[in-house]
C-alpha cells in the first residue's frame, strides 16, 4: 500500500489518448524508483454525461476531494455542444474546481531549449525562460455578484459584471505565490491595476501585507497588468513568480504560455487550501488545451503537456521534487534528441502519440 493517491479522469477526445502515456510514467516511478501511486480512474465530460446523465457524477466527486492529487485529461467535444449549459462537459471540470475551492492556478511558462526556435518571439528572448504564473481563481470578475444584462426598455440594454475581492481571498493565492517564489528564484511581482480600480489597489495593499508579515525575505514588485503585458513580450525573463486576479490572469498566463510555443506543451496546476490531516493541498492537475476533436483517435496528439502535469503533482502534491526535475529532464532531453509531435515538428518528420511517450521513458530508464 502507498500513501499517494491519485485520481485520473482522462475524459474526452485526445484526453485518454495523452492520458495513457501519463499512465506508463506513472507505473514507471512504481516499477522502478519505488515511488507507488494509489491509482483510480473514473469519467469527467461528455463520457460521464454518456453514461450518468452529468459532466461529473456525485461519486466521482466525492472520490476527487477525497484523493491527494485528481489529473484531468481533457473534456468536450462537437457531439455535446448542443448540450444544455448545465450538462456540458465543461460543467465537470467547473464543479471540480468549485466544490474542491481550488483557489491558486499555476501556469509555467518554461522553453525547452530544443523548442526555442518555434517561439514566434526572438531566440535570445526566449531560450531559458522559466516563469510561473499564479492566478486567482475562484474570485473577481468572473463570479462577482452583482452580475447579468439588464433591459431598459428603452431599446438599450446594461451589462455588469463585478470586480470583487476580500483580503482573504487576496492573502491566500498570495501565500501561495510567495511559497513558491522561495523554492524559486526568491522573487515576486504582483500585478494589478491599482492606478484606476480601488479593488486594484486594495490587492497591492493586502499583497503588501503578507509581504511584511510573512514573507519579508521574498523580493517583492508590483507592475500595472497592462503595463506587464508589454514586459511579458520584450523581456520575460526579468520575472519570476507572477500573481494576478483572475481576469488579468486569464489573459496574462495566455500570453506567457504561448511565448513558448505549442499548446501541447503546457501543463498546469491549480492548488486549494492544505489538508489539515496531510497538509497536501487539494489539488487538479491538467493540461492547458482541451479535447483536440480535430485529431482526437489519430495517435497525433502530443503527451508531453499531460506528462509535464504529472511531473507538477509529484513537486506540488507529493514532495517530490527530485522526481518531479527527473521527469522535466526525461521531457528535455527527448526533445534535445529530436523527439518531435506534429504539432511542434515545424513540418518536419514526427512522432506519434505513444512513441513521444517511449521517448520520454526511454530517458527515464536512461537517467
Ligand atoms: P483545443 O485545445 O482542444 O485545440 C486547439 C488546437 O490545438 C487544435 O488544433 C488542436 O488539434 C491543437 N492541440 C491541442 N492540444 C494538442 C495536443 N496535445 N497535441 C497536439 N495538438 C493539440 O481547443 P479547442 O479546439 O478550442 O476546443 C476543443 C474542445 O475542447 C471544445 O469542446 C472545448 O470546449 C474543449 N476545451 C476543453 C478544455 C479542458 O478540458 N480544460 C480546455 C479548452 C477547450
Amino acid at each position: 500500500m502507498t500513501n499517494r493517491s491519485l485520481l485520473i479522469l482522462a475524459g474526452d477526445g485526445i484526453g485518454p489518448e495523452v492520458m495513457a502515456e501519463v499512465r506508463r510514467v506513472v507505473d514507471w516511478f512504481g516499477e522502478k524508483r519505488g515511488v507507488a501511486f494509489e491509482v483510480s480512474e473514473d469519467l469527467v465530460g461528455g463520457c460521464a454525461y454518456e453514461v450518468h446523465g452529468a459532466a461529473i457524477s456525485d461519486a466521482t466527486m466525492e472520490k476527487a476531494q477525497s484523493v491527494d492529487a485528481v489529473l484531468l485529461g481533457a473534456v468536450g467535444g462537437p457531439q455535446w455542444d448542443g448540450l444544455d449549459f448545465s450538462l456540458k462537459p465543461e460543467r465537470g471540470l467547473l464543479r471540480l474546481r468549485k466544490e474542491m475551492d481550488l483557489f491558486a492556478n499555476l501556469r509555467p511558462a518554461q522553453c525547452f531549449d530544443a523548442l526555442a526556435d518555434g517561439s514566434s518571439l526572438k531566440h535570445e528572448v526566449i531560450a531559458g525562460l522559466d516563469i510561473m504564473i499564479v492566478r486567482e481563481l475562484t474570485g473577481g470578475m468572473y463570479f462577482g455578484e452583482p452580475r447579468g444584462v439588464t433591459d431598459m426598455n428603452d431599446g438599450t440594454r446594461v451589462g455588469i459584471n463585478t470586480h470583487r475581492y476580500t483580503t482573504n481571498e487576496i492573502r491566500r493565492v498570495t501565500r501561495v505565490a510567495f511559497e513558491l517564489a522561495k523554492k524559486r528564484g526568491n522573487r515576486l511581482c504582483s500585478m494589478e491595476k491599482s492606478n484606476v480600480m480601488e479593488a486594484g489597489l486594495m490587492w497591492r495593499e493586502e499583497v503588501e501585507w503578507v509581504h511584511e508579515n510573512e514573507f519579508s525575505d521574498v523580493e517583492l514588485s508590483h507592475m500595472l497588468a497592462d503595463a506587464g503585458g508589454m514586459q511579458l513580450v520584450r523581456w520575460p525573463k526579468q520575472f519570476d513568480v507572477i500573481v494576478t486576479d483572475n481576469l488579468f490572469g486569464d489573459m496574462l498566463s495566455d500570453v506567457a504560455a504561448m511565448l513558448t510555443g505549442s499548446l501541447g506543451m503546457l501543463p498546469s496546476a491549480s492548488l486549494g487550501a492544505p489538508d489539515p490531516n496531510t497538509g497536501r493541498p487539494k489539488a487538479l492537475y491538467e493540461p492547458v488545451h482541451g479535447s483536440a476533436p480535430d485529431i482526437a483517435g489519430q495517435g497525433l496528439a502530443n503527451p508531453l503537456a499531460c506528462i509535464l502535469s504529472f511531473a507538477m503533482a509529484l513537486r506540488y502534491s507529493f514532495d517530490l521534487g527530485e522526481s518531479a526535475d527527473m521527469l522535466e529532464k526525461a521531457v528535455s532531453g527527448a526533445l534535445a534528441k529530436g523527439a518531435r509531435t506534429k504539432d511542434i515538428a515545424q513540418g518536419g518528420a514526427h512522432l506519434s502519440t505513444s512513441e513521444m511517450g517511449d521517448a520520454v521513458l526511454a530517458e527515464l530508464n536512461a537517467a
